[in-house]
C-alpha cells in the first residue's frame, strides 16, 4: 500500500521471508519512521548477485524515504582471510562503494560506514552489544572453534552495530530494517536477543535468495570468476559467460524444438526472472515458450547478453561518477 506497485524481487519471490516486517510497516503507518542497513564484506569486486538486495534496498529507501547506513565490513573481511593485510580490505571497500553508490542510492540519506575507519563510534556501540553476548552463543551460532581468531569471535557485536547507530546518535529508539542475503540471518537473530537488553527496539529483517552462478547449480561467486558477471566486465567478457552458461536446455535443437527445455534449473532464465524482465507476461511468455520449445538456447542467451551489457553500461557510467560523490556517502563525512 505504502510502496505502491510492488517491486520485481518481491513479485518474483526472491525476497522470500521476513521477521517483524509487518511490525515495521505497523508503525510507519502510526507515523513512526525506520532505517534500513545492509552491507557488503569487501573481499573482491562486485558482481550482479551482490546487487540484488542493494538494489531492492534502494527501492525501499525511495518508497519509505528511509536513510539507509550501509555498514563495509572491511575488518571481518581481513579477520577470516589469512592472506589479507588491511590495506587490502580497505582499498577493497573503497572500490565496492562506488558500485553501492552507482546503485543509485539518495547521498543526503544514505551513509557507507567503513567499519575500521569508523571504529570510534563502532567500538562504543560494539563493546556494549559484545558484553551481552557469551563465547557458547557465538561458538555455537557460527560454527567457531578454539582455533578462531578472537577478532572474528568479536565480530558479531560489531555487524550488530549499525542496528542501533540511529537510535545512539538521535537518542531515539528507531527502528530498522535490514534487507539482506539469508545467511546473514543468524547475525541479526543474536543481535535481536541482545536488543532490549541494551534498551533498543529489535531490528527486523527482509531476507533475498542468491542470485545463481553460470555454471550448473550453486549461487553465484567471486571465487568462480567465468560463472559470474562482474560490475566492471566489458560487452566481450558478457558475451564469452553468459555464451559458456549452463542452461536447462536440451543437447541438440533438434530435441530441443521437439521436447522443449526446463527453464526451472536454467540461470539465463533465472536472471531474466529476477533481474532483467519486469514485464509479468514477457517472462511467462518466455517460460511458455522455453517448455514448448519455441525458444532456442542460442537466441535466450543473445537477449539475455544485450540486457545485462545495456545495464552494465549504465551502471558504468554511474560507477565512473561515483569517484567524486564518495566523500558525499562516507559516515565519518556525516
Ligand atoms: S530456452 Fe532459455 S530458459 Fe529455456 S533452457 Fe534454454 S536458455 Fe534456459
Amino acid at each position: 500500500r505504502h510502496a505502491g506497485e510492488l517491486h520485481l524481487q518481491l513479485r518474483r519471490r526472491l525476497f522470500f521471508s521476513h521477521r517483524d516486517l509487518d511490525w515495521i510497516l505497523d508503525m510507519y503507518e502510526a507515523g513512526r519512521k525506520f532505517v534500513l542497513y545492509t552491507g557488503r564484506g569487501p573481499s573482491g569486486p562486485v558482481h550482479i548477485g551482490h546487487l540484488v538486495p542493494w538494489i531492492f534496498t534502494k527501492y525501499l529507501q525511495d518508497a519509505f524515504d528511509a536513510k539507509l547506513y550501509f555498514q563495509m565490513t572491511d575488518d571481518e573481511k581481513f579477520l577470516v582471510n589469512p592472506d589479507f593485510t588491511l590495506d587490502k580490505t580497505r582499498r577493497l571497500a573503497y572500490d565496492n562503494a562506488l558500485d553501492v553508490i552507482a546503485v543509485g542510492f539518495d547521498a543526503k540519506k544514505t551513509k557507507i560506514i567503513m567499519d575500521v575507519e569508523d571504529a570510534d563510534i563502532i567500538y562504543k556501540i560494539a563493546i556494549r552489544v559484545a558484553k551481552k553476548i557469551t563465547f557458547s552463543t557465538i561458538r555455537a551460532v557460527f560454527g567457531l572453534n578454539e582455533s578462531s581468531n578472537i577478532g572474528i569471535i568479536f565480530f558479531p557485536a560489531v555487524q550488530a552495530v549499525p542496528c542501533f547507530i540511529e537510535s545512539e546518535l538521535t537518542g531515539e529508539n528507531v527502528p530498522c530494517l535490514i534487507p539482506a542475503a539469508i545467511d546473514q540471518d543468524p547475525y541479526w537473530r543474536v543481535t535481536r536477543d541482545v536488543a532490549p537488553k541494551l534498551g533498543y527496539l529489535k531490528p527486523a529483517q527482509i531476507h533475498c535468495k542468491f542470485l545463481p552462478g553460470l555454471g550448473k547449480g550453486g549461487k553465484m561467486s567471486a571465487s568462480l570468476p567465468e560463472t559470474c558477471i562482474f560490475t566492471t566486465d566489458s560487452p566481450e567478457d558478457v558475451d564469452r559467460k553468459i555464451w559458456n552458461a549452463f542452461t536447462g536446455g536440451r543437447p541438440t535443437v533438434k530435441e530441443q524444438k521437439m521436447h522443449g527445455g526446463d527453464p526451472t534449473i536454467c540461470p539465463i532464465y533465472y536472471y531474466d526472472h529476477y533481474l532483467f524482465e519486469d514485464d509479468d507476461r514477457k517472462i511467462k511468455e518466455i517460460y511458455m515458450k522455453c517448455r514448448s520449445g519455441d525458444l532456442l538456447c542460442g537466441e535466450h542467451k543473445t537477449m539475455l547478453s544485450e540486457k545485462i551489457k545495456k545495464f552494465l553500461k549504465e551502471h558504468q557510467k554511474r560507477r565512473e561518477k561515483a569517484k567524486d560523490l564518495l566523500d558525499e556517502f562516507l559516515f565519518k563525512n556525516r
